[in-house]
């Protein structure tokens, strides 16, 4: 780091060179950030602006058209659509978009303006509220930019989701985990369902209307757990909310010997940096012990991580100890991540953070 470069302002657009002068591409710099430099073109001397984004927008909505019947997508998943820093989730015509770093922000009105070009929103709700903004050294904002209201009905999988765009976690909506929801419905019928770290419901409300007898949703926030009320109303299905943390829930459950028949446990990343790696491993292996423990003889169980930072096959060798350290055998019948709208780029493994293993326990 030179000091040309220190001078650059966060956020500056720059063209990436070898000491050869050999040219990497157009990127942004940020001299506060860990990841100095975020690529955007192959190319140097790219021109980021209205035109650019549009390009890049253009080519994410034909993917998602091609995919999806009704608008209700990730349209933006960062560097897996080729513009790190930026997530968008569309709600119809309602979008939330989710800027991370000092180089989008920068770009901002380039990004809105592709936006309204190609998509004519009615709503737009600015999610600048990610703890991972101060690393960029950004402050933290939620902002309608356009149109007005933030709770919508998701559609997914056949049923209607209420979501709060601008109070709810994240975008609002988690739509990662839409086909591991569907997988998980097709074994609902008739059975009893533990949706442990439910938020508002994704997975329990599409089993309860696949015709789940009794399903439990149980998560530590009461607006997402009001939320998944409304939703089960919403779709004319019962399931029982559950406030509590999810391993005193579990624990409790045991000494009184009660069991589901499909479990499903989807909690907040534990490894949350390369540190934590040791101890969240030990969580992930603890709450697959737990989780297997609720589970009935011949039931469901699906362990999912959204920790980037743990690789999958380490996710999968603490879950598998976790099954063993329960005494419960079992046949992994899934390995899946999120959703194709939600694209991985070949070359950063972290971009499939999603984990999600479903086995069938003797
Ligand atoms: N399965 C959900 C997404 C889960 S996100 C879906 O399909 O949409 C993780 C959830 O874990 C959040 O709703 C958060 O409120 C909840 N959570 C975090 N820590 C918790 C804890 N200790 N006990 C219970 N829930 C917790």
């Amino acid at each position: 780091m030179d000091a040309a470069a220190k001078a650059l302002a966060p956020g500056a657009v720059v063209n990436v060179r070898g000491e050869d002068g050999r040219g990497f591409g157009t990127g942004y710099f940020n001299p506060k950030s860990l990841i100095a430099v975020r690529l955007l073109a192959e190319d140097c001397d790219t021109v980021i602006d209205q035109s650019f984004f549009a390009e890049r927008l253009a080519r994410a909505l034909k993917l998602r058209d091609g995919l999806y019947v009704k608008p209700f997508y990730r349209l933006i998943h960062a560097e897996g659509d080729h513009l790190p820093g930026l997530v968008i989730d569309r709600f119809g015509d309602t979008l939330t978009v989710q800027i991370g770093t000092a180089g989008m922000e920068k770009q901002r009105g380039p990004i809105l303006a592709a936006l309204d070009q190609l998509l004519f929103p009615a709503t737009v709700i600015l999610r600048g509220d990610a703890p991972s903004r101060m690393l960029e050294g950004l402050d933290s904002y939620v902002e309608t930019v356009k149109g007005k209201g933030h709770r919508i009905a998701v559609e997914e999988n056949g049923a209607r989701y209420i979501a709060d765009l601008t109070e709810g976690q994240k975008t609002g909506w988690y739509y990662d985990q839409r086909d591991n929801r569907a997988f998980i419905a097709q074994f609902a019928k008739g059975k009893s369902v533990l949706d442990a770290y439910s938020y508002t419901g994704g997975f329990g409300i599409l089993a309860a209307a696949a015709g789940a007898r009794e399903t439990v949703c149980l998560d530590s926030s009461a607006p997402a757990l009001a939320l998944a009320e409304e939703s089960a109303r919403a779709n004319n299905v019962k399931i029982k909310a559950v406030k509590a943390d999810v391993f005193e829930e579990l624990e409790r459950l045991i000494g009184l010997n009660e069991k589901f028949d499909i479990v499903l446990a989807d909690p907040p990343p534990f490894v949350k940096s390369k540190r934590d790696l040791e101890p969240g491993a030990k969580a992930y292996r603890k709450l697959a012990r737990l989780a297997a423990q609720v589970t009935a003889p011949d039931g469901i169980l699906m362990l999912a991580s959204c920790s980037h930072n743990i690789p999958s096959d380490r996710f999968a060798a603490e879950c598998a100890q976790g099954l063993l350290r329960a005494g419960r055998r079992g046949r992994l019948i899934r390995q899946a991540g999120a959703g194709p709208d939600h694209p991985v780029h070949p070359l950063l493994p972290e971009s499939a953070y999603l984990k999600a293993l479903v086995y069938a326990l003797d």
